[in-house]
C-alpha cells in the first residue's frame, strides 16, 4: 500500500531520465542504473556511464544493503513540514555506489544497528 506524503513535504519532480528510480521508490524498490559495458552502478541517474562514458545503461534493483558512511542528525528542519529530529546519512551500498538517505524512523534499536556501521534499507 502506497503511503501518502505529509502535507508540505517537498516532493521530487521526476524527469524522463529519473522516472524509473522514482517509480521504483513508489513501489518500495531501490532502483539504480548499471552500466552494461563496465558493470558499475550509476547514481544519480545519468544519460551515460560515469565510469566509461558508455551509453548502455539498464535499471536494476539494488539490494538496499550497505554501510553507513557518515550521518548527521537534523534538529532544525529546512522545511516546516519536516518532523525533527531526523537523520541524514550517506550510505555506501554493497554494489559500490553512495546514496544520501533521510530517515526519520531510525530510532532506538535501528539507530543502534546503524551505529555499528552496518545498516540496510529495503
Ligand atoms: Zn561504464
Amino acid at each position: 500500500m502506497m503511503k501518502r506524503p505529509r502535507p508540505g513535504i517537498p516532493l521530487p519532480h521526476p524527469t524522463p531520465l529519473s522516472k524509473p528510480h522514482w517509480d521504483g521508490a513508489r513501489e518500495g524498490r531501490l532502483r539504480v542504473q548499471k552500466c552494461l559495458d563496465c558493470g558499475i552502478h550509476v547514481f544519480i541517474p545519468q544519460p551515460c556511464c560515469t565510469g566509461c562514458m558508455g551509453s548502455r545503461l539498464e535499471w536494476v534493483v539494488s539490494s538496499g544493503r550497505g554501510t553507513l558512511y557518515s550521518y548527521t542528525v537534523v534538529h532544525r528542519p529546512q522545511q516546516p513540514a519536516f518532523e525533527v529530529p531526523y537523520a541524514v546519512a550517506v550510505v555506501l551500498l554493497e554494489e559500490g555506489w553512495h546514496m544520501l538517505d533521510l530517515d526519520r524512523h531510525r530510532r532506538g534499536q535501528d539507530r543502534d544497528r546503524c551505529r555499528s556501521r552496518s545498516c540496510s534499507r529495503r
